[in-house]
């Protein structure tokens, strides 16, 4: 297994390493819920999509995750105000990845902007998630093994403990408690 592997904007303006640590410090899930379709068809970027409009994204502590370039691209959107933080660059409207905020110690990268192939590197998908607003049925052998609610305790279970061990810092999208860019809610921009 590598230990790091990299991720990068479609210009590759911004560039960044993510550390893959033991199987208990990351988790790849098939996200199919409608704000991370919203997230992507907003930036124009539907290849970030599978077939059945699931998003494929690396889980790990945002401590596993570091910026090597560019950081002054990467900007902030939430769908719903009350929305997880998405990121994407402004260089080449990329999308990056996903966190919940500065209090939690998760960081969710795209596929997409991955460099390495993540299932010669990392393995399959866990399973799916928020498989209801796929566009059309997933078929079994595509969700992979795990159950939504299976995934979803088994995350909570490893926040928790990523949160004991201090693996939600340093997070590179936040700076003393508050998102390095400001987000903003694209549910604003319809008003
Ligand atoms: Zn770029
Ligand atoms: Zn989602």
């Amino acid at each position: 297994m590598a230990e790091f592997l990299n991720f990068q904007c479609d210009c590759g303006s911004v560039t960044g390493t993510v550390a893959c640590g033991s199987a208990f410090f990351r988790n790849r899930v098939m996200c199919y819920c409608d704000d991370c379709q919203a997230f992507v068809n907003h930036l124009g970027h539907e290849q970030s999509l599978n077939a059945f409009g699931g998003t494929d994204v690396f889980q790990v502590s945002a401590s596993q995750v570091t910026f090597t370039s560019g950081k002054e691209h990467v900007k902030c959107l939430k769908v719903t105000p009350k929305g997880v933080h998405r990121w994407y660059t402004d260089c080449c409207k990329a999308p990056l990845g996903n966190t919940i905020g500065a209090a939690w110690p998760l960081v969710g990268l795209i596929r997409s902007s991955i460099v390495q192939d993540l299932d010669k590197v990392v393995g399959p998908i866990s399973g799916s998630v928020f498989c209801k607003y796929a566009n059309q049925p997933i078929p079994h052998d595509i969700k992979g093994p795990s159950s939504h609610k299976r995934i979803v305790v088994t995350m909570v279970m490893k926040l928790m403990i990523w949160r004991l061990l201090g693996k939600g810092s340093p997070n590179p999208f936040y700076s003393a408690g508050k998102a390095i860019s400001k987000p903003q809610c694209l549910a604003d921009e319809k008003d």
